[in-house]
């Protein structure tokens, strides 16, 4: 992996204070995908992670999963599931309930969209509490897969969202934030 094109896409990210709300730095990777040299060298460091790993499906998790989701899968040989907000999938789903800092959240996946045969990576743009991945890593494992990794473009490292996941479970991010 090339470290000087993780620092380069490191300084691209744009930090927003107070946005949404008050207190909360808000990491924009708008910028990520704005400029082609960008959105390349993201594809290329994401994709060199997971070249022998065999993956079959990337899971994507709305809306910022639905970017890089489908480019990595295209470069992976592999097929693309998305992780939708409730009353958006149209066919038969099974759902996640989890814990958000102000009240519960729900998420679905299609009942059909994944096999025992299916080797896993399960994508989103930004690890905090870990709370959404954590149900998304729930919903995936339901459906008894072959083996899930679990990746994201940024971790503030702060949160401990990792600490949800158990041991054995692959996680890789780009770049990192206190
Ligand atoms: P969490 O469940 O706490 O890990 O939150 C992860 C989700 O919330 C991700 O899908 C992010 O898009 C979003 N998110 C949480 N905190 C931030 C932040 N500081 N900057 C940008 N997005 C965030």
């Amino acid at each position: 992996m090339s470290n000087n094109k993780i620092e380069r896409l490191k300084q691209v990210v744009r930090n927003i204070p107070d946005f949404p709300i008050e207190g909360i730095q808000f990491k924009d990777v708008t910028p990520l995908f704005q400029f082609s040299e960008n959105l390349k060298d993201l594809t290329d460091v994401l994709s060199s992670l997971y070249k022998d790993k065999g993956i079959t499906k990337v899971v994507g998790i709305e809306s910022r999963g639905f970017i890089m989701g489908p480019i990595l899968a295209l470069n992976l040989d592999a097929g693309f599931v998305p992780i939708r907000k409730p009353g958006k999938l149209p066919a038969e789903t099974i759902e996640e309930n989890y814990e958000k800092e102000y009240g519960f959240d729900t998420i679905q996946i299609h009942k059909d969209s994944l096999s025992a045969d299916d080797v896993v990576l399960i994508h989103d743009d930004l690890l905090a509490t870990g709370g959404t991945m954590h149900a998304a890593y729930n919903l995936v494992k339901r459906m008894g897969v072959k083996k899930i990794y679990i990746n994201f473009i940024i971790e503030l490292e702060l949160l401990k969202g990792r600490s949800l996941f158990p041991d054995d479970v692959e996680i890789e991010t780009l770049l990192k934030y206190d």
